[in-house]
């Protein structure tokens, strides 16, 4: 289906059928019960927001309710730390896939602890120690909940210290993630500074209609909407969602642009943001997840929303 033959009534049509297929759905994963304060969650949760190019929401389920957006923050200091210090960037970190679980640490001493991508664990603790790099752990923080932010154009979005909290006391593995890139230098400040960053920016709160606001500058080439207010350039934001396709979902990357074909990041609180180029910024939550750590629900309700939009970026304009 063309754009142009998609009315905003057919794609709230099309999103309230989604949300009440996926209120109904039995099969709902199961919730990270590994970090204690996210093991309470609900799973009969489902939340879909899509924002459209000309500004619009439209939104189904618990599209207001707030969860830990967890990994889906990685995409957000991604685009910090570029605009940090650019293309030095990545001699700290790869871009390409690590086939291995996020948290996985396999890879990172046969390739001298640079991890593989930005988005897996390691990687996105190097991202971090780079933005922090300078800056007392507060700044940093304040840092990046204030570009998440001016993104959504919501000041509003806070920092649930609880489940930051949370990580930190149970996190031994990102501890020994941070230690292992400090030996190698890849981690430059005290490795408790950065993981404390760390476990705030994945502490970030958001419903899914915020983070649909938040990816805006994704679908639409670095600009809140299309023509609109700059974030960063056009080819940062083309880059970063080359990552979110081929990276976005750890072990499950392919799986998920095989089958809904659009650059999206996943975090363990169940959240996805997606991005239809030139579209649609697309936020969804549910919090039960697959053998591989990614929203259950999310990545079906995604599935079927490119199927019934024919949005991918395999698919002509
Ligand atoms: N804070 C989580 C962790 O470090 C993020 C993981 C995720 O969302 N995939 O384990």
């Amino acid at each position: 289906m063309a754009k142009s033959v998609l009315s905003t009534s057919a794609l709230r049509t099309i999103v309230t059928e989604i949300a009440a297929e996926m209120a109904a759905s039995e099969d709902r994963g199961n919730v990270a019960a590994y970090i204690p304060e996210l093991a309470c969650i609900d799973p009969h949760r489902f939340a879909l927001a899509i924002v459209t190019p000309e500004g619009e929401v439209i939104a189904a389920g618990d599209a207001d309710m707030p969860f830990s957006i967890q990994s889906v923050s990685k995409a957000f200091t991604l685009a910090v730390a570029l605009g940090q210090m650019g293309e030095a960037l990545w001699t700290r970190v790869g871009r390409e896939p690590s086939g291995d679980p996020f948290n996985s640490i396999v890879q990172l001493e046969h390739e001298q602890g640079i991890p593989r991508n930005p988005f897996i664990n390691a990687g996105a603790i190097a991202v971090t120690d780079a933005i922090l790099s300078g800056y007392e752990p507060r700044e940093a923080i304040a840092h990046i909940l204030e570009f998440i932010r001016y993104t959504a154009g919501d000041d509003e979005i806070l920092i649930d210290e609880n489940v930051a909290r949370s990580e930190e006391a149970t996190g031994f593995r990102n501890a020994a993630l941070a230690n292992f890139m400090r030996d190698f230098g890849n981690v430059t400040c005290e490795p408790a500074m950065t993981l404390g960053v760390y476990y705030h920016q994945c502490a970030v709160v958001m419903s899914a209609r915020q983070l649909a606001m938040a990816g805006r500058f994704l679908a639409f080439d670095g600009c809140l909407r299309p023509g609109g207010s700059r974030v960063i350039s056009g080819r940062m934001a083309r880059q970063i969602n080359a990552l979110m396709l081929t990276c976005g979902h750890y072990d499950g990357s392919g799986e998920f642009a095989f089958r809904v074909g659009l650059p999206g990041k996943s975090g363990v609180g169940g959240g996805i943001l997606a991005v239809a180029p030139g579209r649609a910024s697309i936020g969804c939550w549910s919090p039960g997840l697959n053998a591989v750590g990614n929203s259950k629900l999310a990545s079906l309700a995604l599935e079927m929303l490119a199927d019934r939009t024919g949005w991918s970026v395999f698919a002509p304009h």
